[in-house]
């Protein structure tokens, strides 16, 4: 894996070590069986997962993300920050709507 045309040194080492992540992870979920995984979305399933906290769907502009009221947190699946990134604005429009 090379360094980017824009990326700086520091970028590209965040990404060798996100890599790096992603590997260990596909390889540890692999070994978890489906009824686990099933029964991990079960207990978990709209869960903070800083907190605990039940989260709640809180609509910004067209994606719905998950918000924690308990910690603060504010969590997107997977798509939705391409989703946002894709709007002129969408860096402060969010601060000031999460800001309490
Ligand atoms: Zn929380």
């Amino acid at each position: 894996m090379s360094r980017r045309p824009n990326e700086t040194e520091q970028e590209y080492q965040a990404r060798l070590t996100m890599e790096r992540q992603r590997s260990v992870a596909q390889e540890r979920n692999s070994h978890v069986a489906d009824a686990d995984r099933e029964r991990q979305k079960q207990l978990h399933w709209m869960r903070c997962p800083k907190c605990g906290a039940e989260l709640s769907e809180v609509q910004f502009r067209d994606v719905k993300l998950d918000k924690c009221f308990a910690c603060a947190g504010v969590f997107l699946d997977d798509g939705e920050l391409e989703q946002l990134t894709g709007k002129p604005g969408w860096f402060d429009s969010m601060l000031r709507f999460f800001r309490n």
